[in-house]
C-alpha cells in the first residue's frame, strides 16, 4: 500500500471521526464514558493506519462497530475505499465482519450484502457475487441495484434464461418497458440452440420478434434457421420483413445467404440485388465483393462489382476495396488487407466505443443493439 494512499484513507477516516465525535455530542450526555469508548477504537485504527498496519486497524474499527451500529457506516466507507484501490481482500474481510454481526439492523446487511456483492465481482469471482446479491434479495426482493447487478452478471457469463427472468422482474418494478433489451435476450438465446435445437431457436427467435421487430439478432437467427432448412419460401419472407424493420445489419447476412447456393441463386442474389439498387448501402456492396472473394476468387469480385455498378464512395470502402479486388499485390493492398483485420468495423450509438467484431451488446455501455456499422468519412 503506498503512502499517499494511507494518508488519504487515515484523512478520510479522521473527518469521519470528527463527525462521529459530533453527533455524540449531540447526543445526550447521560454516558459520556460509552461514548468516549467508542471513539478511542477508531482513533487507535487512525494511528495503525499511519503506521502502515491495515489489519490492526481493521481490528480496532470491528471494536467501533460492534459498539454502536451509526459507527458501522464508517467501517463501510473504509470497505468502499479498499475496494477502490483494488485491495480486494481488504473490502471483503470489512464486509463480511459487518455480515457476522447479529446486532446491526437489516438495512445494514442488505448494504453489506451489496457491497461484498461488488467486492467480489471487482475481484471476477461471479459466482460468490451472484450469491451476495441473492441474499441481498432476500432481504428486499425488488431492490433494484442488486437485480441489476445480477443480471450484468448473468449476461456476462451468457445465461440468457436467468438475465431474462431477471429483467421481466426489473421490467415489473420500474413499469417502464424493456421491451427490446428482453428481445435481444431471447435472440441470445435462439442463438445458443442454433443449429443443434432448431425448434428452440425458432421459438425463441420468434419470441423475441413478438417483444420487438426491431431486433436485428432475432431476425438474423430466423432467417438462418429458414436457410439451413431450405424452407426457401419463409426465408424470402423473413429476408423482406428484415429489410422493412432492421435493413441496416442486412450486410451481416451476405455470407450466410451466399452459403446456401440454391437460394443464392433462386432469390438471395436478386433480392440483395434490388436491395443494393434501392438504398446503395455501401455496407451491403462491400460484405458482398468480400464473401464473393473469400469463396470464389478476383474474377468474380469483378463481375460482381461491374453488375452492383460500385465504386467506393469513402475512404473506408476505398481501402477494403483495395484490399479485396487486387490480383497483383501492390504496397497499398497489402497495408490495406493488414488493416482490413484490425479495423474498428462497428460503434456504440450510446457512449460511442468502436470495436472490430459486432457484439449485440455494447461492451461498455452494456446497451442492447446500439452497435452499428461504422458508414462515415464520405471523400
Ligand atoms: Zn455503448
Amino acid at each position: 500500500m503506498t503512502t499517499l494512499l494511507m494518508s488519504l484513507i487515515a484523512a478520510a477516516l479522521l473527518v469521519m471521526a470528527a463527525l462521529y465525535w459530533r453527533q455524540i455530542q449531540d447526543e445526550e450526555n447521560n454516558d459520556v464514558r460509552e461514548e468516549d469508548g467508542r471513539v478511542t477504537p477508531l482513533l487507535r485504527g487512525v494511528n495503525y493506519l499511519l503506521s502502515d498496519e491495515p489489519d490492526l486497524a481493521l481490528q480496532e474499527m470491528v471494536q467501533v462497530a460492534r459498539l454502536k451500529s451509526e459507527a458501522a457506516d464508517v467501517y463501510m466507507a473504509l470497505g468502499e475505499m479498499f475496494r477502490a484501490k483494488g485491495e480486494i481482500g481488504r473490502a471483503v474481510r470489512i464486509h463480511q465482519n459487518i455480515l457476522a454481526r447479529p446486532d446491526v439492523p437489516k438495512t445494514l446487511h442488505l448494504q453489506a450484502h451489496l457491497a461484498l456483492g461488488k467486492d467480489f465481482q471487482t475481484g471476477g469471482l461471479l459466482d460468490r457475487a451472484l450469491r451476495q446479491y441473492e441474499k441481498a434479495l432476500m432481504i428486499e426482493s425488488s431492490h433494484v441495484e442488486a437485480l441489476e447487478a445480477s443480471l450484468r452478471i448473468r449476461e456476462q457469463s451468457r445465461e440468457w434464461v436467468e438475465a431474462e427472468e431477471l429483467l421481466s422482474r426489473l421490467e415489473q418494478i420500474q413499469g417502464d418497458s424493456l421491451h427490446l433489451h428482453r428481445a435481444y435476450l431471447f435472440a441470445e438465446m435462439a442463438d445458443s440452440y442454433f443449429p443443434k435445437d432448431i425448434e428452440k431457436a425458432q421459438a425463441c427467435a420468434r419470441r423475441a420478434l413478438e417483444l420487438d421487430v426491431l431486433c436485428a439478432h432475432a431476425h438474423i437467427v430466423l432467417i438462418r434457421i429458414y436457410l439451413q432448412q431450405n424452407d426457401f419460401s419463409q426465408a424470402e419472407k423473413a429476408l423482406q420483413e428484415m429489410q422493412e424493420k432492421a435493413a441496416e445489419h442486412l450486410h451481416l447476412l451476405v455470407a450466410a445467404i451466399m452459403g446456401n447456393q440454391k437460394f443464392y441463386q433462386r432469390y438471395g442474389e436478386n433480392m440483395l440485388m434490388e436491395y443494393w439498387y434501392a438504398v446503395k448501402d455501401e455496407e451491403l456492396a462491400l460484405s458482398w465483393l468480400e464473401a464473393v472473394a473469400a469463396k470464389e476468387g478476383t474474377n468474380v469480385v469483378n463481375a460482381l462489382k461491374q453488375k452492383l455498378n460500385f465504386s467506393a464512395s469513402t475512404l473506408r470502402g476505398s481501402l477494403r476495396l483495395a484490399g479485396i479486388e487486387s490480383d497483383v499485390k501492390t504496397p497499398l493492398s497489402e497495408h490495406a488487407i493488414k488493416w482490413r483485420k484490425k479495423m474498428t468495423h462497428f460503434v456504440c450509438g450510446e457512449c460511442g466505443v468502436k470495436v472490430i467484431e459486432l457484439r449485440w451488446q455494447c461492451p461498455q455501455c452494456h446497451a442492447w443493439g446500439t452497435m452499428h456499422a461504422i458508414r462515415e468519412e464520405y471523400i
